[in-house]
């Protein structure tokens, strides 16, 4: 069993549907316990029982945690603990240099997207366990993030990378949707797709092609293999 903690509470984002429905995802596979908290910075103190946890699944752009919180999270990932970063976790805390090397890229000056819009998610990696054997995604319904800015010069592996094309608003480049990388003895799978607003639609969350990905990704950043 792969003993999760959900970090949200707070995002730009719909977190109050994303993340239970992330936990619903993860546990309906068998393989998961999710516990979600709306208060990361209340639980991340509570450092043995933090040890208890596979991995650390993160749908929060919210305020900077406080210290004792932020050195928690980074020892016990570098420790091992496995993080999934989850769309816009990649836009939040700013100067906070360790949680940047982790995510290796994020939404800084210059990042952005063009319009929501059904695009190819192409999987780059064959030999990657996240990637391997998975088809393209085709018509996936989301927003396409665009010049995501590298960060420390923190390593990373790209998975999948999808065309940004000028007449929705995008770069005319190619632009990675899923990268992995490891930050100690933690694996991370820094999903960049994700969208939600609120009162907006679900299509993203709904597409089965997603939830496959975000279910493998998760298992491996948890376990290094995949199974599902
Ligand atoms: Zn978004």
């Amino acid at each position: 069993m792969i003993k999760t903690l959900l970090l949200t509470g707070a995002n730009n984002h719909d977190w109050a549907r994303s993340a239970p429905f992330c936990k619903e995802l993860l546990e309906a596979t068998g393989d998961f316990q999710v516990d979600l908290t709306e208060n990361p910075d209340e639980a991340l103190q509570d450092r043995a029982k933090l040890d208890t946890y596979d991995l650390y699944f993160v749908d929060y752009n919210g305020p900077h945690w406080s210290e004792l919180a932020k050195t928690n999270f980074i020892e016990t990932v570098r420790g091992g603990t496995g993080v999934t970063i989850l769309h816009a976790a990649d836009n939040g805390f700013p100067g906070w240099v360790e949680y940047e090397e982790l995510c290796a890229l994020l939404w800084r000056e210059g990042t952005g997207h063009g319009s929501y819009h059904e695009f190819t998610v192409k999987m780059l990696d064959k030999a990657h366990p996240v990637t391997r054997g998975l088809p393209d995604m085709l018509g996936h319904p989301d927003e396409l993030y665009h010049r995501m800015v590298h960060m420390h010069g923190a390593p990373y592996r790209t998975l999948a990378a999808s065309y940004s094309d000028p007449a929705t608003g995008g770069t005319g480049d190619i632009e990675p949707m899923v990268i992995v990388r490891k930050y100690g003895e933690g694996r991370i799978f820094h999903d960049i797709l994700g969208h939600v607003w609120a009162g907006g639609g679900m299509d993203t969350f709904e597409s089965a092609e997603f939830q496959r990905l975000l279910i493998r990704g998760s298992e491996w950043a948890a376990t290094g293999s995949v199974t599902q």
